[in-house]
């Protein structure tokens, strides 16, 4: 680009992003890249378009203000300022029905001169005439573009040669103010063009109609409080319909109908890279190529008018129309003429190779796999990234520009995965509370019960033994007897339920030995009476049996949980033990056949004294006792039992695990 101090026309402002990738998708250059999750423009790559600036809902791309540096200009009073208004004018200030105030109110400003580009125009269209009829072999691309020059010196350098050696209506029109008024002018462009900022340092400034309007804004100039006047001389004729996308050609045309038919005219991002590409390619010789990359500049980025198309295009038209009829059309030609041989309007264009070096096959292949993308199916090329296939996406991250996140298909696979993984979490989580909440009551109640079961004990012991001495000395025959017996007999009672209580509590050292783990489940079955009608099986699938535990302990273990198993079916039924793990644990599982635990037991299981059987069958004190062991091994005990009311019991399990190594 022209001006060095101008390059960054297109600047990001930080923090406004929210990465909705449609700066990415409508940058024809991709000119952007994802840092830090905000797209920012990158100067060296930009065209300066200007199409990431219309696009962006949150006015995060702006093109750089230059009002300021045209302020000092009119400010300074030794020099002229010459406004050089873009032919486009009549489609932003649609409100402002007759043009002069437009013009008079630029005047208003400071401006001591304004020009019409479109007689640039003129000038240039003259230049395009002759250089068409002579160009014989040669194609050219239109250079009236700014962004379009930008677009062939940067990415299609080979192609620089034929940009028509022509200036643009701007530069041609300034050369012509500098002629006029002398070379120490200084020249500010208005238009709706953000890359004209930057096209030449021939022009000193140049605004866009948004910053003029905001100038009118901030000094209240309005069309009421002006009054109208006309361009300085010399007054345009047919380039005044240059913004529309045809508008060379009929400037061509108009003035001589000789190149009709080889002319390939075309605008919009898409176009005009294909047109080019396509001329590269060698595919359209014969043809030049009239382009413009926004669709007509009644499109371009600094017009504050969003109106639809046809509707700034009939404005433009009928400002030509009325242009046209008040037009001196002998002095027009005469200018044109007279211009066209004073001034040059020949321009020279250089090629600045911007091309990246295409990535190695592999590390494309190597992010896209990343991506989950493994096979041509997998290329949804849906482009929610911003690129137009996956493919491309995967180039610009291996070349550092865009990040797989941008991938919207394999962001929402990322986040149903993250979302699972935080749902089993809060399921351990629950889980570990519960767990948690359970052992910490079982606790409490182990201290409680030991207190109480160390305070009864000694009365207790008392009892017995005054009991039975009594019922020593009483006589065989003795009516009493029967009440001494019954004492004894309670009292025995009371010091089981009382050691069972402390068995629960108790704070005893384990004495664990090594044991084969299957042998020793075998073997215990030996210690209970097993009825006829219930089946007992052990099945390992260990391949190392030897574990760690207290024999004696762990017998009471199984005999306890053994015998709620047989009393739970007291129908009969079968009763699988099996006994699994792997290196550092050992888990053995209980599976019943009998009646099941209802969901509102589950919690109360291991607290003493519940119980569910009949007085004098069931004292409640089998499962604290078999928790309190299986902590002493620092194991774990739960159970899965459904009593479910409708579909029936369908058993309970009790599932122990242990470690190998205590
Ligand atoms: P008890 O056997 O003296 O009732 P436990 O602490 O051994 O005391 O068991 C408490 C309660 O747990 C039992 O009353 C019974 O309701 C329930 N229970 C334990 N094991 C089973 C099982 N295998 N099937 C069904 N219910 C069981
Ligand atoms: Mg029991």
């Amino acid at each position: 680009m022209g001006h060095s101090n101008k390059n960054k026309v297109v600047t990001t402002v930080k923090g406004k992003c929210r990465v909705c990738y449609t700066c990415v998708r409508e940058c024809p250059v991709k000119a952007i890249k994802i840092i830090d999750g905000q797209a920012e423009v990158l100067s060296e790559r930009c065209i300066g378009c200007g199409n990431c600036v219309s696009v962006c809902s949150q006015n995060a791309k702006v093109a750089i203000d230059l009002k300021e540096n045209v302020m000092s200009l009119l400010g300074n009073s030794e020099r002229k300022v010459v406004a050089l208004l873009a032919p486009s004018f009549p489609a932003e200030f649609t409100e402002i029905e007759d043009y002069r105030k437009v013009v008079g109110m630029i005047r208003k400003l400071g401006f001591d001169k304004v020009q019409e580009v479109s007689f640039g125009a003129d000038l240039v269209s003259h230049k395009y005439k002759k250089l068409i009829e002579k160009s014989g072999e040669n194609n050219y691309i239109s250079s009236d573009c700014p962004a379009i020059v930008y677009y062939v010196e940067h990415y299609h350098p080979s192609m620089v040669d034929r940009l028509a050696p022509v200036a643009s209506p701007m530069v041609a029109t300034s050369r012509l103010a500098r002629h006029i008024y002398g070379d120490d002018v200084y020249t500010v462009f208005i238009g709706p063009c953000i890359a004209k900022k930057a096209e030449s340092d021939e022009v000193d400034e140049g605004l866009t109609f948004a910053e003029l309007r905001e100038l009118f804004e901030e000094y209240s100039i309005t069309p009421e409080n002006t009054e109208p006047s006309e361009f300085d001389p010399p007054r345009s004729g047919m380039g005044a319909l240059f913004p529309l996308s045809r508008g060379l050609l009929q400037n061509v045309k108009k003035s001589d109908n000789v190149v009709e038919g080889n002319i390939i005219v075309d605008s919009g991002k898409h176009n005009f890279m294909e047109a080019i590409k396509e001329m590269e390619r060698g595919e359209i010789a014969g043809y030049h190529l009239e382009l413009l990359c926004c669709n007509g500049c009644i499109m371009g980025p600094g017009m504050t008018n969003r109106e639809n198309f046809y509707f700034k295009w009939s404005q433009i038209s009928k400002y030509v129309k009325m242009k046209l009829q008040d037009l001196d059309v002998e002095q027009w030609r005469k200018d044109v003429e007279r211009y066209g041989e004073l001034i040059d309007v020949s321009q020279t264009f250089s090629p600045m190779d911007r091309r990246e070096d295409i990535p190695e096959k592999e590390k494309v292949e190597k992010v896209l796999k990343e991506m989950g993308k493994h096979s041509e199916a997998d290329h949804l090329n849906c482009g929610a990234c911003g690129y137009d296939t996956c493919n491309d996406h995967a180039v610009a991250i291996v070349q550092g520009y865009a990040e797989d996140e941008m991938c919207l298909p394999y962001t929402i696979e990322k986040l149903h995965g993250s979302i699972q993984e935080l749902n089993n979490t809060n399921e351990t989580l629950r889980n570990t509370k519960m767990e948690l909440k359970h052992s910490e009551k079982l606790a409490n109640m182990g201290q409680i019960s030991a207190g109480i079961a160390h305070e009864l004990n000694n009365p207790l012991g008392v009892i017995t033994m005054y009991s039975n001495i009594l019922l020593d000395e009483l006589p065989e025959d003795d009516e009493k007897r029967v009440d001494a017996e019954l004492i004894v007999k309670q009292a025995e009672r009371c010091k089981k339920i009382v050691s069972g209580l402390l068995n629960f509590a108790r704070k005893n050292r384990i004495k664990v030995q090594e044991l084969d783990i299957v042998d020793f489940l075998n073997n215990s079955l030996s210690s209970i009476v097993i009825p006829g009608n219930v089946k007992i099986t052990v099945d390992s699938a260990l391949d190392d049996p030897w574990t760690m535990i207290d024999p004696d302990q762990m017998l009471q273990v199984f005999t306890n949980l053994y015998k709620n198993a047989i009393e739970a079916m007291p129908d009969g039924g079968e009763l699988k033990i099996s006994v699994d793990g792997n290196d550092n644990k050992v888990v053995i599982r209980l599976s019943d056949t009998g009646c099941g635990i209802p969901d509102e037991h589950k919690d109360k299981l291991f607290t003493p004294f519940f119980t569910t059987k009949d007085v004098g069958k069931g004292t409640g004190l089998g499962l604290p006792l078999i928790y309190g062991i299986i902590k002493m091994h620092s194991g774990k005990i739960r159970v899965e039992s459904n009593a479910d009311p409708v579909a029936g019991p369908t058993g309970t399990e009790f599932i122990i695990t242990l470690p190998r190594i205590i």
